[in-house]
């Protein structure tokens, strides 16, 4: 057995193989040393090999799941090993297989998904400068591919999270920077090209791969074919359910980079966690299905206007219909189409998957019932696909119990008339209770023992119980079985013929059930494509009555998209932050070609995050085809969301708050465009007064004039402010407070003009620092301003040492600075370093 055990470890080296024995997978030597670890089970060895004990550790197998769920997610993989062999019949151990290979990207169970978001295999190739994308969601069968530049690889691993990366094993793994997930190396080879592309056109039964629109995607394609390959060897399946590829193509979708999507807290807050975010806010679906794709759509904003429009549309609706509730209702019991369409494909489909599957096709005609009302075209031709695949209904009613059995092992699945053969076996078994009822009334009689009883147990079969005291009355005919302390069992020749017919007829009926089972599954495998189709139409029509509902209950409305560049927002609020809070006030953004940056000043704590996001999360929403948190919205076109905010370390990545910030500023400088909305939030705060302010100071100027992005840009440096006077579209904007008592009320409202004061120490008593500390600090600001009114108006010595807007941005430092720097003080006589002093202010009064 150790021998069998050892050939099929070999072929699975770096997962955890469960090898099944009897009720229980067990693992062996490192592997279950590692999985006692992982898992928290019991180590124990057994037998010996080189004179050493054998690690064992075991897991019960009806309880396999929730130990697979706990590894997976913990990123490792598992093969599980089952007996195929007849343990009755074999010489030997058993024979046994790897049946399939449970992987963190490749879950199609149930039990191991996260219902309410999507599951992706990944595999990447690189070469040159360019990027070649695969992804899989093998619980869907969506499969996809994307090609482009390789510095694109941290946004769209931001973007598509997958939860498995397949490597090309030449490639570098600190390509993929600090990221988590579970990595797989293979060999190069498997990412061939040409290779890939006989394999795709095989699966997909294709001549070429022409129709996908993949002609110059190699890197892409050798990805796709890698990816296809590792997951059907896991399966140990082929994948019926991938009928087919889709190509993003670049300029689709709004682009948000990897931080943006992080900063905006999508559907994860900046912690990780999954809520408050934007999804938990909005995710009302009824369907799991549905939850999924809005979680798609959140990261997927549109940037095709007919499209929107086509959403819009069916949202307003909806919003209006009073049949909107119902509709909803409606939507409620549909089970998760698509994943059970995977695993009929996969073969994997439980009989409750099939009964479930079966009442949401029933449920079909209600929904379509309560579109045939609407007009929006949208919602007409979605109605159009809530239909089921032909016969796949009438054969489930036909075929499955109401209520099947969970597991199909112990019968109780197939329906009564379905097949004639099992209702005869059935009818044998039904007509045994009603055989042993008259046996045992007929035994009673013939023995003279009242309290006979004739029973089954699975141990011993059936037999004839008789009580000790009334043993001598016990017929010649009785055969003893079985003594127990109280009573004696026996059979007879006519209850033991009895007993074979009706076990086998058991046996039989179990045998048949499960081939009927299997030949049921072949039969739905013909309607994968249309109950895919009817899966997405499901979701899409979940996800926009889910918008509708929602702009109705929370006073949103419909954004209005033209072609004039601006992003005009009439009293906007933040959907999440306006959940958590009594009284959200509202703000306008109004952003145009006259006014491009609004320099965003006031105190800490006073709502300038906020502001800034709820602009990008409603310029979001509306491109996702939601109605948004604002009265009225005007948005020109927008090509990307841009947003630095707030600091994190990546200290893991060996990159400091500072360094973080300036490498993503610096990713801002070189990417956006005047159709870029661009979010700033205190740039520079990283490092020491002087060069922070410098940076800001720079940073805005180059916003302003060499990107030309639509730019919020939050700021402490009040010096800042003063570049309105060089830049008429840059304004200022402050959020307002009122200091009352020594104290400071944030009133969140948006106010035109700057700041008057920052409120540091306001803040700083509010989040309670010790009053000593505060008084202190009060005296030494006072000592500060007084001196800086000294030096010609507040804080005017800061904003001195920088220089005029009006300067070329590649200018050299001012002369008076040039001048500065070269002085070596220690060097100077009092004399010489008065002349120098007047000097300097000779060069100043020049310029
Ligand atoms: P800042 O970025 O200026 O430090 P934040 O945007 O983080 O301030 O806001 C701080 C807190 O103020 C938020 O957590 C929220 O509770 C509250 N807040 C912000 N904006 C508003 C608003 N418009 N209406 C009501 N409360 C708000």
């Amino acid at each position: 057995m150790m021998q069998q055990y050892l050939a099929l470890k070999a072929e699975h080296p770096d997962k955890l193989l469960f090898y099944r024995m009897g009720d229980f997978y067990e693992l062996f030597y490192e592997d279950a040393q590692r999985a006692a670890r992982l898992m928290d089970i019991t180590l124990t060895a057994r037998g010996q090999s080189a004179g050493q004990p054998i690690p064992m550790a075991g897991i019960p197998f009806h309880a396999a799941e929730q130990y697979l769920a706990r590894l997976v997610k913990l990123g490792e993989s598992v093969a599980i090993c089952e007996q195929v062999g007849d343990p009755a019949t074999s010489k030997g151990p058993v024979e046994r297989k790897v049946m399939r290979v449970v992987t963190p990207g490749t879950l199609t169970d149930a039990a191991l998904l996260d219902e309410k978001s999507d599951n992706l295999l990944l595999a990447l190739s690189l070469s040159r400068g360019r990027l070649g994308l695969a992804w899989l969601s093998l619980a869907s069968g969506r499969f996809a591919l994307w090609e482009g530049k390789s510095d694109a690889l941290p946004s769209e691993l931001e973007r598509l999270r997958p939860a498995e990366i397949l490597l090309a094993d030449d490639h570098d793994l600190a390509l993929l920077g600090q990221q988590s997930r579970p990595v797989k190396r293979l060999p190069l080879w498997h990412f061939d090209a040409e290779a890939a592309n006989r394999l795709l056109c095989k699966h997909f039964g294709t001549h070429d791969l022409v129709g996908f629109g993949v002609e110059n995607m190699s890197l892409a394609v050798g990805a796709a074919g890698a990816l296809l390959q590792y997951a059907r060897a896991t399966q140990g399946a082929e994948l019926a359910h991938v009928q087919g590829l889709s190509v993003e193509v670049r300029g689709q979708y709004i682009e948000l980079d990897a931080a943006t999507r992080r900063n905006l807290e999508l559907t994860e807050t900046i912690r990780g966690e999954p809520a408050p975010t934007l999804a938990s806010v909005l995710d009302q679906c009824m369907t799991s299905m549905g939850s999924r794709l809005l979680r798609h759509w959140l990261h997927h904003p549109l940037r095709d206007r007919s499209k929107l429009l086509a959403r819009l549309g069916a949202v307003a609706e909806l919003r209006e219909h009073s049949a909107l509730p119902s509709l909803q209702q409606a939507l409620r019991p549909i089970a998760d189409i698509e994943r059970i369409a995977s695993r009929i494909a996969l073969k994997s489909a439980r009989p409750r998957d099939l009964s479930s599957l079966r009442d949401s096709l029933a449920a079909l005609p209600a929904i379509q019932q309560q579109l045939a009302r609407m007009d929006a075209p949208l919602l007409q031709q979605l109605q159009q696909h809530l239909t089921a695949p032909e016969a796949v209904l009438p054969t489930l009613q036909a075929a499955i119990l109401l209520e099947p059995a969970s597991l199909l092992r112990d019968g109780g699945v197939i329906n009564d008339g379905y097949h004639a053969e099992l209702d005869e076996l059935r009818g044998i078994q039904t007509n045994c209770d009603q055989y042993l009822l008259a046996l045992e009334a007929r035994e009673r009689e013939r023995t003279g023992i009242p309290n006979l009883k004739v029973e089954f147990n699975r141990v011993h079969g059936f037999y004839i119980e008789v009580s000790k005291a009334q043993g001598d009355k016990v017929p010649d005919d009785y055969r003893r079985r079985q003594t127990l302390k109280n009573a004696e069992r026996y059979i007879t020749p006519e209850l033991k013929t009895f007993e074979d017919k009706a076990l086998s007829a058991q046996e039989r009926a179990l045998a048949l059930e499960k081939r009927l089972y299997e030949a049921l599954l072949d039969e739905l495998m013909h309607s994968l494509a249309a109950l895919q189709l009817l899966a997405q139409a499901v979701s899409a029509l979940d996800v926009l009555s889910t918008f509708a509902a929602q702009a109705a209950l929370l006073d949103w409305h419909a954004p209005q998209f033209v072609d004039e560049p601006v992003i005009d927002i009439q009293q906007g609020r933040h959907p999440v932050v306006e959940a958590q809070v009594d009284d959200f006030i509202a703000n306008d953004t109004g952003l145009s070609l006259t006014r491009k940056l609004l320099l965003i000043t006031g105190p800490n704590m006073g709502g300038k995050s906020t502001y800034m996001r709820q602009t990008a999360l409603i310029v979001l929403l509306a491109h996702v085809g939601s109605f948004v948190p604002a009265q009225q919205v005007r948005l020109g076109p927008i090509d990307r969301i841009f947003t630095r905010i707030g600091a994190s370390d990546d200290l893991a990545g060996g990159r400091s708050t500072f360094m973080v910030e300036m490498t993503e500023t610096a990713n801002i400088l070189h990417n956006a465009s005047e159709h870029s909305l661009v979010l700033m939030d205190e740039v520079g705060r990283g490092t020491s007064t002087f060069d922070g302010l410098a940076l800001a100071y720079a940073i805005v100027r180059q916003l302003v004039e060499k990107n030309r992005s639509y730019t919020l840009f939050a700021t402490h440096y009040f010096e800042l402010t003063r570049l309105s006077q060089d830049y008429p579209q840059l304004a200022n904007v402050h959020l307002d407070a009122v200091e009352h008592k020594d104290t400071v009320v944030f009133l969140h409202s948006v106010k035109d003009g700057p700041a008057s004061q920052s409120y540091g120490l306001a803040v700083a008593q509010l989040a309670g620092v010790p009053a000593s500390v505060i008084r202190v600090a009060r005296r030494h600001l006072q000592q500060l301003e007084a001196m800086s009114i000294g030096a010609g108006g507040p804080q005017a010595d800061l904003f001195a040492t920088l220089p005029p807007a009006d300067e070329p941005l590649a200018a050299e430092p001012h002369p008076a600075m040039q001048a500065l720097q070269q002085l070596d003080p220690d060097a100077l006589t009092p004399r010489e370093a008065l002349e120098q002093l007047y000097r300097l202010q000779q060069l100043l009064q020049a310029e």
